[in-house]
């Protein structure tokens, strides 16, 4: 895969954390990142020696004077940079506080080229925060479609009626994608979510990237990378600007909590959202940073071994006559779709699609027949779990759309999780029989 570096923008050095300024940030050399996530951004000795984090609940933070106080709110502000080491005091949970800050820190090795994270309390927030702190009433935003169908209403319902400008071009459609990005007026954003759900259809992150970066004033790009980051897709290595996730799937991966992560290649930017995010309240609370801090560490793992028993599974459906068609990367017959996923993912991760022969009333038996596999939205997580999307996640969608998009009636989505591999085939194949 090639990595390049990510474009270098104006940037402020980001303040010490005050409860940990002179704490060690981990070893003094590089490390790889499966080490960096486990001993960056924590000190135990502000822990009164918790080899865990300890979870700060405190809505306000007692300043050690008025004088501190005043200072801590300049640099909150932006009115004053910290100096090197200094110590600003926290003030109020709603802006920051110690678990965000440990967590955030240990974000950063989860992606080449990332140099600062922001913690959001869902993945919409994430994305709503977002919106909110790039475009202005009049600008457009160019993005993929289909959408993730919460960022859809996000955007139908609350950025068109303020006067912003949504631009949609086909997923894996680079020529469109191009043109809308060149052609549409006062472009900001280019949100690309790459692979589409639920049909996995790819779309070139470095061609958006170079897209982007042909007009005069370059719009930032964002890619959703919830389906296949952190551990099998990398859009900062590949030019983008922001990889966003929902944290609640592959990141947390135990259907309980939900949370919103956006890392970036350029830390001015990061603090541009955490300015909306403290406006908003959309920041991740304690408890679940928490949380999330010690599900890190196992995401590669658990991503690499979901992915190895999807791949599984889908091999040992192939033929079943049950079924009309997969939708799977390494099942991609067209040579575009096969050359973006080489070029852009490491392996293809724990989500499939299969249309069923006989339609809706097949998929729905089908659902109803299975046993392990649990009819739920969601994804990402260690149980495997099922659902229909045109009657249930894409239903707003109207036929025409839905057509549009390649979202059958027949298809069903599996999130594939950590059980035993053979089981879950099993239970697939039994549920088929049984249409
Ligand atoms: C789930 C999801 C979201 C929204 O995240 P929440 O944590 O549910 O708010 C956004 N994008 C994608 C691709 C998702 O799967």
């Amino acid at each position: 895969m090639p990595v390049k570096p990510p474009p270098r923008r104006r940037s402020a050095p980001r303040p010490a954390p005050a409860h940990r300024a002179a704490a060690p940030k981990g070893p003094p050399y590089i490390v790889r990142p499966d080490t960096a996530v486990l001993t960056r951004g924590f000190d135990p000795r502000l822990s009164v020696g918790s080899a865990r984090p300890a979870v700060f609940r405190s809505s306000t933070y007692v300043f050690r004077s008025p004088e501190s106080a005043e200072r801590a709110f300049s640099v909150a502000l932006g009115r004053a940079v910290p100096e090197p080491g200094e110590e600003v005091d926290l003030i109020y949970s709603r802006l920051s506080h110690p678990n965000a800050e440990i967590l955030e820190d240990q974000l950063v090795p989860l992606e080449p080229g990332c140099r600062a994270a922001a913690v959001f309390n869902a993945g919409l927030a994430a994305i709503g925060t977002m919106f909110l702190t790039l475009l202005r009433p009049g600008d457009s935003l160019v993005h993929t479609e289909p959408l993730y169908g919460g960022t859809h209403h996000l955007v139908h319902e609350l950025l068109v009626p303020l006067g912003i400008h949504p631009v949609a071009v086909p997923a894996g459609d680079g020529t469109a994608l191009a043109a809308a990005v060149a052609a549409a007026p006062g472009v900001k954003l280019v949100l690309v979510e790459t692979p589409a759900n639920p049909t996995l259809v790819m779309t070139d992150i470095a061609a958006a990237v170079a897209a982007a970066r042909a007009r005069r004033e370059p719009p930032l790009v964002a890619v959703d990378n919830t389906f296949m980051g952190p551990a099998f897709q990398h859009p900062l290595a590949l030019g983008a600007d922001l990889s966003v996730y929902s944290a609640t799937k592959y990141l947390a991966g135990h259907s309980d909590m939900l949370g919103g992560v956006i890392l970036g290649g350029d830390p001015e930017v990061i603090r541009h959202l955490r300015g909306t995010r403290a406006m908003l309240g959309t920041i991740l609370q304690p408890d679940e940073c928490w949380l999330l801090d010690g599900r890190i560490a196992t995401v590669s793992q658990r991503m690499h071994r979901q992915s190895k028993n999807a791949e599984r599974i889908v091999e040992g459906l192939r033929g079943h006559p049950r079924i009309a068609r997969f939708h799977y990367p390494t099942l991609f017959e067209d040579r575009e779709q096969r050359r973006i996923y080489r070029a852009q993912c490491a392996f293809p991760g724990a989500l499939f699609s299969l249309e069923l022969a006989g339609g809706k009333r097949a998929a729905f038996d089908f659902i109803r027949h299975l046993e392990i596999v649990r009819n739920a939205v969601s994804l990402g997580s260690i149980e495997s779990l099922c659902c229909h999307p045109a009657s249930t996640t894409h239903s707003e969608m109207g036929p025409p759309d839905l057509a549009r998009a390649g979202i059958d009636d027949s298809l069903v989505r599996i999130s594939v999780g950590l059980e035993d591999w053979r089981d879950v085939l099993a239970d697939v194949k039994r549920a088929l029989d049984a249409v």
